[in-house]
Parts: structure tokens; sequence; C-alpha cells
């Protein structure tokens, strides 16, 4: 028996990965996001009535995304370019 199992993820799973990752740090930080959310300018909002966003979790994660996309081109760069193939060659 076995299981097929598909993950559809989003062109920006690394981004959201890395935010979400951001905040886990925030907690383990002990970041006040309650406290910090009344403070004008803290880079803290109530987006519900449980949920904080932060400038800090959004900052990480396009920064790691932007790093990510800096390296793969890097190695596509220094790929050498393929042949580019004949349309007689094909069949
Ligand atoms: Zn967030």
């Amino acid at each position: 028996m076995f299981a097929n199992v598909v993950f559809y993820l989003p062109a920006n799973v690394v981004e959201i990965v890395a935010h979400e990752l951001e905040h886990v740090l925030e907690q383990v930080d002990g970041v006040p996001l309650q406290r910090l959310a009344r403070v004008r300018g803290s880079g803290v909002a109530q987006v519900g009535p449980e949920d904080y966003e932060t400038e800090r979790a959004s900052d990480v994660g396009r920064r790691v995304s932007t790093e990510l996309d800096a390296a793969r081109r890097e190695r596509t760069d220094a790929r050498p370019a393929e042949p580019a193939m004949s349309l007689s060659a094909v069949p």
C-alpha cells in the first residue's frame, strides 16, 4: 500500500517559511507584541484579535528570498550555455 501525496507550494514559499520562522524567533525572544502594537513606529501591528504582524518578520522573509534568488542567478550565470537544439534534430 502506498499513498501518492502531492503538495502544491506557492512560488514564494521560501519567503513565507523564513517569515514564519522569524515569528517563532520573536516568541522565543519574548518580544512583547501586544504592547509594541500600541507603540507608533515599533514595527508591530495588530492584524487580528490575537494576531500580530511585524516588520522584522517581513524584512527577514524578503531578505532570505532575495538572497536565494541571487544565489540561483549566480549558479545559472556560472553554468556554461547549453547548445540550442536545432529543429532539424527533432524527429
Ligand atoms: Zn507574519
